[in-house]
């Protein structure tokens, strides 16, 4: 069958890959929070975020907790006070 419609390499796939949901998105905040991102993933989070509010507000919140953990990591016992 030469014209098959189902073509094999998927265009859902393509558009897919294109355009990520928002599952993904947050799947990336997440994994950018242990790792760094390729410019490609980067790429397509701000993508995203410049049309979806939900996971742009959910981007800014990992991202103040992770400065908020940080901070408290941050705050060993170190100062010590020769007084
Ligand atoms: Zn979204």
């Amino acid at each position: 069958m030469p014209d098959s419609p189902d073509d094999p390499h998927g265009h859902d796939e393509s558009r897919k890959r294109l355009m990520p949901n928002c599952e993904e998105v947050h799947h990336l905040t997440m994994k950018g929070m242990d790792q760094p991102l390729s410019w490609t993933e980067r790429a397509r989070v701000r993508m995203h975020l410049v049309i979806c509010h939900a996971c742009t507000n959910f981007s800014g919140q990992m991202r103040l907790m992770r400065a908020a953990m940080r901070s408290l990591g941050q705050q060993e016992p170190n100062e010590r006070k020769d007084d």
